[in-house]
Order: C-alpha cells, then sequence, then structure tokens
C-alpha cells in the first residue's frame, strides 16, 4: 500500500530533479569538435569523447553535453524494511545539427551550427499504476528559445509541460505552458455517454484520458539571463567538478517560478554501486527562494520534490554521477530516503573506470 502511494510520488519528482541545467545566458553554441582545447592527455580523458560546450556568459559555469552517453539508474526507497526498486531512471544526452524550423532572413544556411539536448527519463509500476516521466532540454543556437524544456508524463496519468528561455527584445524571458483536462468543447471524442438510459451524452467532466487534454495559456515572466532547467542544473554540478571550481549558485526555473540552486563541492568517499566501485565526490545543491520571488500557494519544495538538500555523488576525475540521494516528504506526514543508483553507462569518458 505503502508502495503504490510512493511510486507517482517518488519517481514523478525524481525525474524531474534530474534534469539540471541549461544556461540561459546569451551565449552562443559552439562545438568542440570532440578535441579538448587543454593539452593535458589526463584532462582530455575526463572529458567525453566528444561533447558540445555551451557558453553562459562572463565568469558563468559553462555546461558540456556529451555526444552520446547513456546512464542508467534504479530508484531506490528505504522503507525500514530495507531498499525496495521503485524504478528506473535513465539519463542520455547527444548533439545534433542544429535546423531551424524557418528559414530566418539573413541567417547562414548550411551552417556548422549545433544544438544539445540532455534527456531524463523515469519508468515505473506498481499495482496498476504505471509511470513514464520524461525530461528532455534542448540547447538551441538561437535567441528564442535558446532552452526548449519539455516535460511529458504518461502512463496512468498524462500531462505535459513545456519551459522556453532566451532573448526577445533584448530580454531575457521564460515561457510556460502546460495542459489540463478539457473544460468543455464541441469535439465529439469529448463527449462520453451517459451510463443512465435517462441521461444525456455529455462532454467529460474530469479523467486521466491523455487525448482529453488540451494546452493552456502561455505564461511569460522575466527571469535573469544564466537561467537554467532542471537538467542543466544537474549537469552543471558535473562542469563543477571537473573545472574543480568554486561554489557556484545559478538561477533555474521550475515552471514559472524561479530558484536558486547552489552547488556547493563536498567530501569525497569510495561509493559501490551496480555499475562497480568509484572514488567520488560529493556536490550538494541547495535550494533557495530568490528574494522578491513569491513562493507560491504550495510553500517551499526543491528540485525533484527532495526537500532540503540534494546530493550528488560524482566520480571524482569525469564528475559522472554514481548517486543521487535525497529525502522526499510523502504527504506532508514523513519523508523517505531516496536513492538513484548508477546501474550501467555507455559513451562515458575514458577516465571514467570502476575500480577493481
Ligand atoms: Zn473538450
Ligand atoms: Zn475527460
Amino acid at each position: 500500500m505503502i508502495r503504490e502511494l510512493l511510486l507517482p510520488v517518488l519517481l514523478f519528482p525524481l525525474t524531474v530533479g534530474f534534469q539540471a541545467d541549461g544556461s540561459s545566458t546569451g551565449s552562443a553554441v559552439s562545438g568542440n569538435d570532440g578535441k579538448p582545447t587543454e593539452a593535458s592527455a589526463s584532462r582530455a580523458s575526463q572529458l567525453p569523447e566528444e561533447s558540445l560546450l555551451i557558453e553562459r556568459g562572463e565568469g558563468q559555469l559553462p555546461l558540456r553535453i556529451p555526444a552520446a552517453e547513456e546512464l542508467e539508474f534504479r530508484v531506490l526507497v528505504d522503507l525500514g524494511i530495507g531498499d525496495v526498486n521503485v524504478g528506473t531512471v535513465t539519463l542520455t544526452s547527444g548533439i545534433e545539427p542544429y535546423r531551424a524550423g524557418l528559414p530566418i532572413p539573413g541567417a547562414q544556411v548550411g551552417g556548422e551550427q549545433q544544438s544539445g539536448w540532455l534527456r531524463s527519463n523515469a519508468r515505473g509500476g506498481h499495482l496498476g499504476y504505471e509511470l513514464d516521466h520524461e525530461l528532455k532540454t534542448t540547447y538551441q543556437p538561437v535567441d528564442f528559445p535558446r532552452i526548449f524544456h519539455r516535460d511529458t508524463q504518461t502512463g496512468t496519468e498524462n500531462r505535459k509541460r513545456e519551459i522556453k528561455i532566451g532573448e526577445r527584445d533584448g530580454k531575457t524571458i521564460s515561457t510556460f505552458q502546460d495542459d489540463g483536462h478539457c473544460e468543455g468543447c464541441e469535439r465529439p471524442e469529448h463527449v462520453v455517454s451517459s451510463t443512465l438510459p435517462w441521461g444525456k451524452d455529455h462532454h467529460c467532466k474530469k479523467c486521466k484520458r491523455g487525448e482529453h487534454r488540451v494546452w493552456k495559456e502561455i505564461q511569460t515572466r522575466d527571469v535573469p539571463p544564466n537561467t537554467v532547467d532542471m537538467l542543466g542544473a544537474i549537469y552543471l554540478s558535473r562542469t563543477l567538478l571537473v573545472e574543480g571550481l568554486e561554489e557556484t549558485t545559478v538561477p533555474m526555473l521550475d515552471k514559472t517560478r524561479l530558484w536558486n540552486v547552489t552547488l556547493r563541492p563536498g567530501g569525497t568517499k569510495a561509493l559501490n554501486t551496480k555499475a562497480g566501485r568509484f572514488e567520488c565526490r560529493e556536490i550538494l545543491l541547495e535550494t533557495t527562494l530568490p528574494e522578491g520571488e513569491d513562493p507560491g500557494d504550495r510553500g517551499f519544495s526543491g528540485i525533484f520534490g527532495i526537500r532540503g538538500e540534494i546530493h550528488i555523488w560524482a566520480e571524482a576525475l569525469t564528475g559522472v554521477p554514481v548517486m543521487i540521494e535525497g529525502e522526499v516528504p510523502v504527504g506532508g506526514l514523513f519523508t523517505l530516503d531516496v536513492q538513484v543508483e548508477l546501474t550501467e553507462h555507455r559513451g562515458t569518458p575514458a577516465a571514467f573506470q570502476a575500480q577493481e
């Protein structure tokens, strides 16, 4: 019974959490052709064989997107009777040539511009409740949207959300749009037959059918130029480690709300996972509400639904995440410890090797 509750509560937030950071600074996307600019061979092996570096502005931590990396995790929840596996999370990334939807007058054609993407897929199911939650963020070499984040949940419940961040009229803005159950229209497929012989067919009032959902109004707001999405924030913690930089704080957008996420390097320890034993460095993610930002009617809740801190244990040389830990509140009554543990990896940097 508890597990039935947990799946939606845990997996959903965790997926969300995985998206980390896309920055919205006005900087251009530039490829590195797979060749790290630094001469050091040891450093080269810390980086993905091919990657795309997204600059986020002067003095800002850049975002590096591996060209073809796939990380698989299992989601473990401590229920007091041992850890229970409630699902899987897969993190993938890629690079592709950028193609605009429509030719822009004066824009270069056939250029070598690239866009990069980060994707998180969480899957789970228990006692008839099925969840498939995908987060995908594309970082594009255009003013708007520079960051395009899509959040799609299918299964027992269905919903879609889109966030776009970029520059319009010299300002950095974001737009948010989500879907909801249609409140009444003429479409015959939204009309349900009455189950009572004397009842009339009517527009469905409320259901979980994906095909009864429609896009709602677009909500627009101003955001700081270096704002990232949640997936971008996660991958930034990786850049932080590889670049050996100090603690940094980035603005992160979740729907229409802005958060400050502080990425703080912590201690080291060796961790045993399904994928092997790795020497790890902790990166602590702390989420706070920026001054003047409306906390909304739901009060404070950090990324991934995790309240308080998120601990990312990343392999010390490459920054590849090996374990993610945090506490998730359940129904406002108690919290559960959640661990997201690496099980398999492909396309990771050469220096990412399990120890004997
Ligand atoms: Zn309708
Ligand atoms: Zn309906």
